[in-house]
């Protein structure tokens, strides 16, 4: 493979997070890392090497210019082109300390080296034709992959998936062009009306396969962003044990999002692999109180950006005399088929619960819960999931999770069915090969054989430093 890089410069930055741990990895790319790594790396009899076989680990120390340890490390040379970016590239496995990272950092910089912009090294690789810029995304997806089912999905981007399905498409397309070109070419000979037939066969299949693949984005989505789901209802109904109950079973995942408002608290759970930012908030209903009547319209304020609202209700207070004004003055305020009503406090009720007790206004997704027993949450994690993943996702397959692929998609798809239209209307073909091609560009973009610079600046300007 070729590295359209090499003459380019070289470059380093601390590849791993900062902070104190047991090791921290100083990455190099480009011509010179050889010659740096050789400069500054001496084996354990404090010999230096002038060479190094590609993918092996070498114990040893790296040195400042008169001879000083900076650290004791384990270095390795990957050879261009079976590196992460396609050029040499050397990695220096530090400990892990500020201190310590920065001087061999900076020792390596004194030797002409550049520090790498955020996401340089991917770039490179990207650039350098090891991975497409779909791969290259899924970089950062399986960096930031919330749950396991996230990972499993970004791994499946890494490894080329939704690139391989995106070629085929791309292939066939191009196959379609050719033809139309080569009919317009010649045109002395009669149109085949069974070619065009034919092609526009390839073009509405090609259509239905984008589809598919639409169809999975928003679930795809979900697993690559989480959802957020918010507790709602009339005070001591249970909505803070129901919030408990399922923190409690499902471990929390890990996030950066930053924190909780006195009104809202929130804890972050993976829900059959779905990331949920599980939301508990203050109670709603009409109150003189000016406190809480800033934690009810915090409360709403979530509520309008909730993928899901758990309305919770007292299942033991409900018949004749309950009032049911707070909770359809709510209900009547959120999209239904976003809501579960949850009928809580189950193990209270002696005999049948109604199921619809708001009439009209009850959402069609109801479960009977016990906050207490944990009766029914298992069936509402389930219900959660249902609303959320609408298509089911079946390990292996690829899956749009990008906004800007599927926002591609839709316009390759937009512009193939322009072209379709076109051959309905007898258009000359050389206008329908315009749009075949611009729905050929558009699918380019998701792997990045036809897209601007700056988007692949705004892609990898995302990433951070020595990424
Ligand atoms: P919130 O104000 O809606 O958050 O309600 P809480 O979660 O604070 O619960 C109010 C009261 O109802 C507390 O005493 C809870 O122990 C009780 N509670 C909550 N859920 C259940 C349930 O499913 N069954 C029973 N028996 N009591 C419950």
């Amino acid at each position: 493979m070729s590295c359209k890089y090499m003459d380019g410069d070289t470059i380093a930055a601390i590849a791993t997070p900062a902070g104190e741990s047991g090791i921290g990895i100083v990455r190099i790319s480009g011509p010179d890392a050889l010659s740096v790594l050789a400069s500054v790396f001496r084996d354990k009899h404090g010999r230096s090497r002038a060479s190094f076989e590609s993918h092996k680990m070498y114990f040893g120390k790296v040195v400042s210019r008169d001879g000083e340890m900076v650290d004791q490390v384990l270095a390795a040379a990957m050879l261009s082109p079976n590196s992460y970016t396609g050029e040499d590239v050397v990695e220096l496995h530090c400990h892990s300390g500020r201190v310590v990272l920065r001087s061999v950092l900076e020792l390596v910089l004194e030797h002409g080296v550049r520090l790498a912009e955020p996401g340089e090294f991917t770039r490179r690789a990207f650039l350098n034709g090891r991975l497409d810029l779909a791969q290259a995304e899924a970089v950062a997806d399986v960096v930031h992959a919330k749950t396991k089912q996230s990972l499993k999905l970004a791994l499946n981007g890494l490894s080329g998936r939704l690139s391989a399905e995106v070629s085929a498409l791309r292939d066939r397309l191009i196959q379609v062009v050719a033809h139309i070109e080569a009919e317009i070419d010649f045109p002395e000979d009669d149109i085949d009306e069974l070619a065009v037939n034919s092609l526009r066969g390839i073009i509405a299949e090609t259509i239905s396969d984008i589809e598919g693949l639409l169809n999975k984005a928003a679930s795809g989505r979900v697993y690559r962003d989480g959802v957020s789901v918010v507790i709602a209802g009339r005070p001591n109904v249970g909505k803070s044990s129901v919030f408990n109950a399922i923190v409690k079973e499902r471990r929390a995942i890990v996030t950066d999002v930053p924190g909780t408002t006195r009104d809202v608290i929130d804890e972050y759970v993976s829900l059959s692999g779905v990331p949920v930012r599980l939301m508990d908030t203050a109670g709603i209903r009409e109150t003189e109180d000016v406190v809480e009547r800033e934690g009810v319209s915090r409360s709403r304020e979530s509520l309008d950006q909730a993928d899901v609202v758990l309305y919770v209700v007292d299942a033991s207070s409900l018949g004749q005399s309950y009032d049911a004004t707070d909770d359809e003055r709510t209900l009547s305020s959120i999209p239904r088929d976003q809501t579960i009503l949850v009928l809580n406090k189950i193990d209270l009720v002696q005999g049948t619960v109604d199921e619809a007790p708001f009439g009209e206004l009850t959402p069609p997704a109801v479960v009977k819960t016990s906050a207490v027993t944990g009766a029914g949450l298992v069936e509402l994690e389930g219900q959660i999931v249902d609303l959320v993943v609408r298509e089911n996702l079946s390990a292996g397959e690829a899956v749009v999770t990008n906004v800007r692929h599927e926002d591609a998609l839709r316009r390759a798809k937009k512009h193939l069915e322009d072209a379709l239209g076109a051959t309905d209307r007898d258009t000359p073909l050389d206008l329908v090969v315009i749009d075949v091609r611009e729905g050929l560009n558009a699918l380019g973009e998701i792997t990045g054989e036809t897209v601007d610079d700056d988007i692949i600046d705004r892609i990898f300007s995302d990433f951070c430093v020595g990424k």
